[in-house]
């Protein structure tokens, strides 16, 4: 039966009970009443019939016989139609006869008396049988009455106790299962999926149980399944991790240590158990190589681990989900060996230039002495030739030179000799070593230098290497005829700018990120015009070695304005 059903059934019994009692107390109250009617109705008038006669009669006695014998006839009469007792209607024959003969008996006769006592006995015996009746009566409906309330009362006292088990357990019986559902429920939700409910009835209940022990099978079987794969998917992704030969550390958002391969570990010195879960500023108090991680932004790391010196290339990645960080991964990446073929490419080009830089100036020098009017004329075409030759070495001896300068760099061995000098004096050397140049191509350099403009605190020699370079790349890209505007001036304060701005070519803008990159080279330049590319990044190194920051602004058909700036004397 279903629980609709069920509380239908029993609010139904409820008020079934209800109308039982109430129909048992009306029909045992109308029974009394109706004993009591009877009594009324059948005895009492009787008695009062007869009294009323006896009074009569005693009246008659007193010599008023007409309007007694009247009253007389008129209770008789009554009493005749009101005759309810055994025996009662033979005395009220004998009443009626004696009467009848009163009435034809003269009033002095002498058994006038007699007569009078006679209808005053068989009143008083109608009188009698009635008080009888009453009585026998009266004492009939006291036992009914008794009876009727211990009948009531026993019927009650069952009622009471059917509606009190049913008050007592029927709340039960709905409230209990929802209390047990939302108990399994709570266990549900703390992922406790070994949960069934025993609801054995065919109600609604029962449907319920057996839902809800379907639903806990089928979450057990989805999270062990589940449970199971990201568990595979866990050790397949540690072991990558594991198997690479870059160090890997994972942190989260709070920079705890979520996870750090074996590379890492053996780097760092400590083992996994000492890191992972670790807060890493902590760890990093008493590790060199993890607080250069955290804090450091150097790219690359020279890092002595396992008896050896490693470089590593170091990369932070961070992990976002829905646009929020949560967490970074830090790699180290093993490059000790590109580092080591680096540095013998280096120091192949760096033996190389240095070793051609000698022949090459003796050819120089030979070739200023075939110049030499004294040791013989020569005619238009070897002049040429000799000028071809002249400048063909000029070009290499100046490639050399930025060879063995980037090798320098590149080794580390880049020796800055700090001064305190006026920024004219750069300037000066710049343009007089360009001077022929520019003539050659008809190029004004417009020079703006304000005497008055602090001392900058430089190395002489690298910096004016590095404009001359800026005007050099400025000239040769710079259309006949022009104009390059050397600038000189103070910039947010300690610092001064210089600039060259020149009104030639100028440069895709695509290719301004890569312009100080070692051997880049803008594609679609002429041969004559492009050198080695490392000219740019070389003068890179030579400014950022002195804290100072070059830069470039340029656009194509417009012309391009390089900068850098050193810091002045005083700060
Ligand atoms: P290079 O020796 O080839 O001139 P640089 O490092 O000095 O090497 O310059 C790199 C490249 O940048 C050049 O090949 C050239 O294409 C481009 N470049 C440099 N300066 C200028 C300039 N003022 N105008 C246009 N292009 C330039």
């Amino acid at each position: 039966m279903t629980i609709k059903n069920k509380l239908r059934a029993g609010i139904s019994f409820l008020f079934l009970l209800a109308i039982i009692c109430c129909g048992l107390s009306i029909f045992y109250v109308n029974r009394l009443s109706d004993d009591e009617k009877n009594i009324l109705k059948d005895n009492y008038q009787s008695v009062q019939y007869t009294k009323n006669i006896c009074v009569a009669v005693d009246a008659i006695h007193d010599g008023l016989s007409t309007p007694q014998f009247k009253v007389i006839e008129e209770n008789i009469a009554a009493e005749e139609r009101d005759i309810t007792e055994p025996g009662e209607a033979q005395l009220t024959d004998s009443l009626r006869s004696k009467f009848e003969t009163l009435k034809r008996t003269e009033s002095n006769a002498p058994n006038v008396a007699e007569l009078h006592l006679a209808i005053r006995k068989l009143s008083f015996g109608i009188m009698q049988l009635n008080m009888t009746a009453i009585e026998h009566k009266y004492a009939a409906a006291t036992n009914s009455a008794k009876s009727a309330t211990i009948i009531l009362a026993f019927v009650g006292s069952f009622l009471f106790l059917i509606a009190f088990s049913f008050v007592v357990n029927f709340p039960g019986y709905i409230a209990n299962p929802i209390k047990e559902l939302t108990e399994r429920i709570k266990e549900v939700s703390n992922r406790n999926y070994h949960q069934q409910l025993n609801f054995k009835s065919n109600d609604e209940f029962g449907e319920l149980g057996h839902a809800f022990n379907t639903m806990t099978r089928k979450l057990d079987e989805y999270e062990h399944s589940n449970l199971a794969s990201i568990l595979f998917e866990k050790k397949r992704i540690e072991t990558i991790i594991n198997s690479m030969h870059d160090a890997i550390i994972g942190l989260d958002e709070k920079s705890f240590i979520i996870f750090a391969n074996e590379v890492a570990c053996t780097l760092i010195g400590l083992p996994e158990q000492s890191l992972t879960g670790k807060y890493a500023p902590d760890v990093a108090v008493e590790n060199d190589l993890l607080r250069n991680l955290l804090v450091n932004d150097q790219h690359k790391m020279k890092i002595f681990a396992d008896n050896r010196e490693s470089y590593y290339a170091k990369e932070v990645l961070p992990v976002t989900s829905k646009d929020k960080v949560i967490g970074k991964v830090i790699i180290l990446n093993n490059i000790t060996e590109f580092q080591q073929l680096n540095d013998a490419k280096t120091n192949f080009i760096a033996t190389i230039s240095h070793e051609l830089k000698t022949p090459i100036s003796s050819i120089k020098m030979s070739l200023k002495l075939l110049e030499d009017k004294r040791i013989g004329e020569m005619n238009t075409e070897q002049q040429q030739l000799l000028e071809n030759i002249d400048e063909d070495a000029a070009r290499l001896l100046q490639i050399t030179g930025e060879l063995l300068d980037m090798a320098q760099v590149e080794t580390g061995k880049l020796e800055l000799n700090f001064g305190s000098t006026h920024p004219i004096n750069i300037v000066d050397y710049a343009v007089k070593a360009l001077k022929t140049t520019a003539e050659q191509k008809h190029v004004t350099l417009n020079v703006e230098c304000d005497e008055h403009l602090p001392d900058v605190h430089a190395d002489l020699d690298k910096t004016t290497w590095v404009l001359i370079n800026l005007l050099s790349n400025a000239i040769k890209y710079s259309h006949e005829k022009s104009v390059v505007d050397l600038v000189v001036k103070i910039y947010k304060a300690d610092e001064i700018e210089f600039s060259v701005q020149d009104h030639g070519k100028g440069i895709d803008a695509r290719y301004l990120p890569r312009i100080f990159e070692r051997y880049f080279k803008v594609p679609g330049a002429s041969m004559e015009q492009t050198g080695t590319g490392l000219g740019l990044a070389i003068a890179k190194d030579f400014i950022e070695a002195q804290a100072g920051k070059i830069g470039v602004e340029s656009e194509v058909g417009e012309g391009s304005r390089f900068y850098f700036t050193l810091k002045r004397v005083g700060n």
